[in-house]
């Protein structure tokens, strides 16, 4: 299937949808102003002024409007680590997933994996994901619900209280992050049925080696056209979407813990994070902190010791 997409003016835009207002069809997608269906081309305006036409007769129809650049992939200048992707690897249909929190003293680790065919692309994009990395978390918590509503996807919680259990019984990070990954891309995969995508891309926190030892008990086993690679938001706006919905997970559930302890919860395990610790320590006891915090970190001695001189 070819794909073109034009950068066209105000101007322009409303001829091209007087042109093909007799084709015209409804498309409640965010960012998508206009959609119309002919029989071998689909044409959709989006409100950045972008109008992309997909199907055998995209290179016909742009060229009415355009010089008709065939949307080509951007040369990856990234310095990525991991498998080497195939050439149009940015426009196909791929599963990407990615983690949160695993930094992080308070609160989850949070997966998520998600979905974008090829003609999802570039609504993906007009929806605002970029490197996901240059995004703050206000613009994250705003872009979430909408690749949620639109994206075939699966986000996991994984709370502190199983983190700890799980930790405390000898698993590693890797190995709980590994677990989780799996899990993501088994449900995505399921929801999916009959469709497959193209390849499924992990954001590399392993390499594929101890990626797979670490999953090696697990009844289902996703391995299938699996790539992994460092940097991967900056290569697949899959992943991108992967990242921003877990990290919008994972203040949800920030959110929350802060709402239970009544202080506002810090990200990250700097010094802040062992004062606001010793704090609840002193409030609301060990167990209540321990439920709501990786309990293995540094930062716990750290709040103890904190705790015991404000004490005596
Ligand atoms: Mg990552």
């Amino acid at each position: 299937m070819s794909n073109v997409v034009l950068l066209l003016e105000a101007s322009q835009i409303e001829k091209v949808k007087a042109h093909y207002t007799k084709f015209k069809v409804e498309r409640s997608a965010p960012g998508v102003v206009f959609a119309a269906k002919l029989s071998d081309t689909t044409v959709t305006i989006y409100k950045s002024g972008k109008v992309m036409f997909q199907g055998n007769g995209a290179s016909r129809e742009a060229s009415l409007w355009g010089t008709a650049d065939k949307v080509t992939p951007k040369a990856t200048s990234v310095n990525t680590k991991g498998d080497l992707l195939p050439p149009n690897f940015a426009n196909l249909s791929v599963i990407g997933s990615d983690e949160t929190g695993t930094g992080d003293y308070f609160g989850p680790i949070t997966v998520a994996a998600c979905f974008v065919r090829e003609d999802q692309i570039e609504l993906v994009k007009e929806l605002g994901v970029k490197d996901s990395k240059m995004l703050t978390d206000d613009s994250m918590r705003i872009m979430a619900p909408e690749l949620m509503a639109t994206l075939t996807h699966s986000v996991l919680i994984l709370k502190n209280e199983k983190y700890n259990d799980i930790q405390g019984r000898g698993s590693s990070q890797g190995k709980i992050k590994a677990l989780m990954h799996n899990q993501a891309l088994k449900h995505v995969l399921k929801k999916m049925v009959p469709e497959k995508p193209a390849y499924i891309l992990i954001d590399q926190f392993a390499e594929r080696g101890i990626y797979y030892n670490h999953i090696k008990a697990e009844k289902e086993i996703i391995k299938e056209n699996v790539l992994f690679s460092t940097k991967a938001e900056q290569i697949h706006v899959s992943v991108a979407a992967a990242s921003i919905i877990a990290r919008y997970a994972f203040l949800k559930e920030m959110d929350r813990l802060s709402n239970i302890a009544n202080t506002t919860i810090p990200k990250g395990a700097s010094a802040k994070v062992d004062e606001i610790a010793a704090k609840i320590y002193l409030k609301h006891g060990e167990t209540f902190l321990k439920s709501i915090t990786k309990w293995h970190f540094a930062n716990t001695q750290k709040a103890m010791k904190l705790a015991n001189k404000r004490r005596s």
